[in-house]
């Protein structure tokens, strides 16, 4: 009935696709098919079933890495 693995907590068919996330905006629940237990409340993959905890860890560490990593380019560059 639904389009999405079941849900890894209470193994409910009932998740719905999540729009919009406070740490992916619109773009990151796309990426990651980031839904919603309609039962219990979980989000995870819909696709694997399985949690998007990694993921989403990933997705707001990178930026943060590439800002650090041009920040400290920047630095140097500024030493010469
Ligand atoms: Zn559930």
């Amino acid at each position: 009935m639904s389009d999405f693995q079941p849900c890894p907590e209470c193994e409910s068919d009932s998740a719905e696709r999540v729009k919009f996330t406070w740490w992916g905006g619109l773009l990151g629940p796309k990426l990651f098919t980031h839904v919603k237990c309609g039962e219990c409340g979980t989000t995870y993959n819909g696709k694997t079933g399985k949690s998007n905890n990694v993921a989403i860890a990933l997705y707001l560490i990178i930026p943060g890495v590439i800002a650090f990593v041009a920040a400290f380019l920047f630095v140097l560059k500024g030493q010469n």
